[in-house]
């Protein structure tokens, strides 16, 4: 018998907490926080203490299948790549390279998400690469990019122990990002003061010296309504904005337009509570403030984003320790593949597609004429694939059937493709409509790199052997692009593809495997002028071109579609402790799965009485999009008129009857807000998950 004990990170959310694997005859037996890990301490939540049967072989696909008709057939590895390099040569002859894209992984690593952005742009000779940030963060990047000069978490997360208030804006840190979120409830015992802004009675709303519940939608209004207050009172920080800051006359006279009246109606909230939080984070010594997908998951995201900053450089409430703009990114390594430059335009460190210089950078470096114009998005892609154009796709560990809006637009665009190829573990719901599935390590079997939300890249290590026929994501796209006729992916490990990657992006420039292990993980910028990484951006100046801040005026623009008589209620969409993504890892532990076993509709108990829908109920759920069954659950946290639902449910897909409507700056969908109606339906008649069969 052999054993060893293996350091490693969390393979769920963001925060990117460490732990050991525990291994014995090649196998994961137990898992165990690293004592003295710098995020984590020692701490780990429900899903980090059960991350091993995320790599549990009992339903991992073992061999390339290919499908015929209706069933899937085992085939080698030498036939799958070379069907799919033949097919997507031909596809590249006959409708141009634009006809194919890449949709890479917030849960692989850097390295791969490097290697999937390289063949994309080298071998397939286009920018349509994507990755699910489109429907999480990508309002953040746009829009932090505008104001700040970079889309990314300002401070550090161990920065919630100095600050005095901390902000917790649309987001449920202790659901989804549980370790921080317990940092937060921490700081408050300590004498933080805690200001929530969510429709929701979230936990940290129930513990919050204010909470804000607006109406869903109205993010812009109230941020516009607290510094119409501030600036109203002279409350605002007068140095910081002239020092720091530009722009400040014509953004204060947009204000103008949003009397406290206005926008208590807007939004819901009383006068008097807004008076008091914009007291409460202009006159705070150290405001941490902290968001989520209640901010950008609208048609108006970016401007939200906006908004945010906006709110931060009028109170001086960034730039020093204790404070800042931090959205709390969703997956492990969701900031690692955006900045890998799995985006459709940028290259790896945010270097712009459409710069002559940066083109003419990487064309020398990769040995290919790089694609000069910005790429699809996901959802572009699938829109394009039903008119026809868009004929090939791989996608790589994501399961954009089940987390995409409007899933039956995603099912009829996936049908439409001549090649759908599906790099996974597991049989997900996307796999099940490929062409070809290829089977990929999980994270405990292979070395790489993530970056938590907090900028700080970290390196995973292979614990036990590739299961089965598995291999890393990057090693395919390598032995594709060789057999595509591109010699310049043929890595012999994944260090040497992180070199590539750090001798071309600057923002990384002093890193290396070793200096990683030395640091425990290092913070970008990690360069020249940071050797040491990080751990708080623009305390002096800003990453802008003149180094200024820049206030943007931002206009309230309501959701897309609002509740009327056909479709009187506002749903939402939330995540639960217990669950992960679209679950495929988190359904396969016993024990998260005998918490939260199913998909839920929470509901509040007037409107349950109203529909004649009682606790626990069966219930049919309907938007303009389709139709959705699962069990009504009566619960304090929504107000009348709102219900909510979480979208880890394959059985009660949530994205079934989510908006498409997107944000015109970065494409992302109002997964945030949409009108449904809702139905008792009769006992028992509710599918059974698979996993509870
Ligand atoms: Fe993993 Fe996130 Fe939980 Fe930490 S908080 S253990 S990273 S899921």
């Amino acid at each position: 018998m052999t054993s060893s004990v293996v350091s490693t990170i969390c393979p769920f959310c963001g925060v990117g907490c460490g732990l050991d694997l525990k291994v014995q005859d090649n196998q994961v037996i137990a898992v165990e926080p690293i004592f003295h890990h710098p995020v984590s301490l020692g701490q780990l939540c429900v899903k980090g203490w059960n991350a091993a049967f995320g790599i549990d072989p009992g339903n991992r696909i073992t061999t390339p299948l290919l499908r015929k008709i209706d069933t899937f057939h085992p085939i080698s590895w030498d036939e799958a790549l070379n069907h799919i390099a033949n097919q997507f040569t031909d596809i590249i002859s006959n409708d141009g390279p634009d006809a194919l894209g890449v949709i890479s992984c917030a849960r692989a690593t850097n390295e791969d998400n490097y290697a999937a952005q390289k063949f994309a742009r080298c071998v397939l000779g286009t920018n349509n690469i994507d990755h699910c940030a489109r429907i999480c963060h990508s309002p953040t990047v746009a829009g932090l990019k505008q104001t700040l000069g970079s889309g990314a978490m300002t401070n550090s997360i161990s920065d919630i122990d100095s600050a005095d208030l901390l902000v917790v804006f649309g987001a449920d840190p202790t659901e989804n990002h549980t370790v921080l979120g317990g940092r937060i409830i921490k700081a408050k015992t300590n004498g933080a003061k805690l200001l929530v802004v969510d429709p929701r009675k979230t936990r940290l709303a129930e513990l919050a010296d204010v909470h804000l519940q607006l109406n869903a939608g109205t993010n812009i209004a109230l941020i516009n309504g607290l510094l119409n207050i501030i600036f109203s009172n002279n409350w605002e920080d007068t140095d910081f904005l002239a020092s720091r800051c530009e722009n400040q006359k014509e953004f204060v006279e947009s204000l103008a337009d949003y009397p406290a009246t206005k926008v208590a109606e807007i939004t819901g909230v009383a006068e008097e509570l807004l008076d008091r939080a914009a007291y409460l984070y202009s006159h705070a010594q150290r405001a941490f403030l902290a968001y989520g997908m209640g901010i950008t998951q609208f048609v108006s995201g970016t401007n939200n984003v906006i908004g945010i900053s906006n709110l931060a450089l009028s109170c001086g409430q960034i730039g020093r320790v204790g404070t800042g703009i931090n959205p709390l990114r969703g997956q492990n390594n969701v900031q690692g593949a955006c900045d890998m430059g799995c985006l459709p335009n940028v290259f790896p460190g945010y270097q712009p597609v459409s710069e002559p210089a940066v083109q003419e950078k990487f064309s020398s470096a990769w040995d290919c004429t790089v694609p000069t114009q910005p790429g699809l998005t996901s959802l572009g892609m699938a829109k394009t694939a039903l008119g026809g154009k868009f004929k090939g796709l791989i996608v790589m560990g994501e399961d954009p059937v089940v987390t995409d809006p409007d899933q039956q637009l995603v099912q009829r665009a996936f049908r439409s493709l001549d090649l759908l190829v599906v790099c996974e573990l597991t049989m997900t719901e996307t796999a099940k409509m490929a062409d070809i599935v290829l089977p990929v390590v999980s994270f405990a079997e292979k070395t790489g790199t993530f970056t938590n939300c907090e900028r700080r890249v970290q390196l995973i290590q292979k614990a036990i052997p590739s299961f089965a026929e598995s291999k890393s994501d990057w090693r395919i796209l390598s032995e594709l692009a060789t057999r595509m006729g591109y010699k310049g992916m043929g890595w012999q490990g994944e260090e040497a593809i992180f070199d590539e990657m750090v001798r071309l992006t600057p923002l990384f420039s002093e890193m290396s495997y070793p200096k990683l292990i030395e640091y425990q993980g290092l913070q970008w910028p990690c360069d020249e002028s940071h050797p040491d990484g990080t751990m708080l951006l623009h305390s002096t100046s800003f990453s802008t071109a003149n180094g200024k801040g820049k206030l943007i005026p931002v206009r309230y623009v309501p959701p897309d579609e609002q509740p009327d008589d056909e479709y009187p209620l506002v749903l939402t969409t939330n995540r639960l402790h217990f669950h992960y993504g679209c679950g495929s890892m988190t359904r396969k532990s016993p024990l998260l799965e005998r918490e939260t076993p199913d998909g839920v509709l929470f509901i509040n108990a007037n409107d349950g009485e109203s529909y004649n829908i009682n606790n626990h109920e069966d219930v049919l759920v309907s938007s303009r999009r389709g139709e959705v069954s699962t069990r009504a659950v009566y619960s304090e946290q929504v107000p009348q008129g709102l219900v909510s639902m979480p979208y880890h449910f394959k059985e009660a897909p949530s994205n079934r009857l989510t908006n498409n409507a997107q944000d015109p700056v970065t494409k992302m969908p109002e997964l945030k807000v949409c009108a449904v109606k809702i139905k008792p339906i009769k006992a028992g008649a509710l599918p059974i998950s698979e996993e509870r069969l």
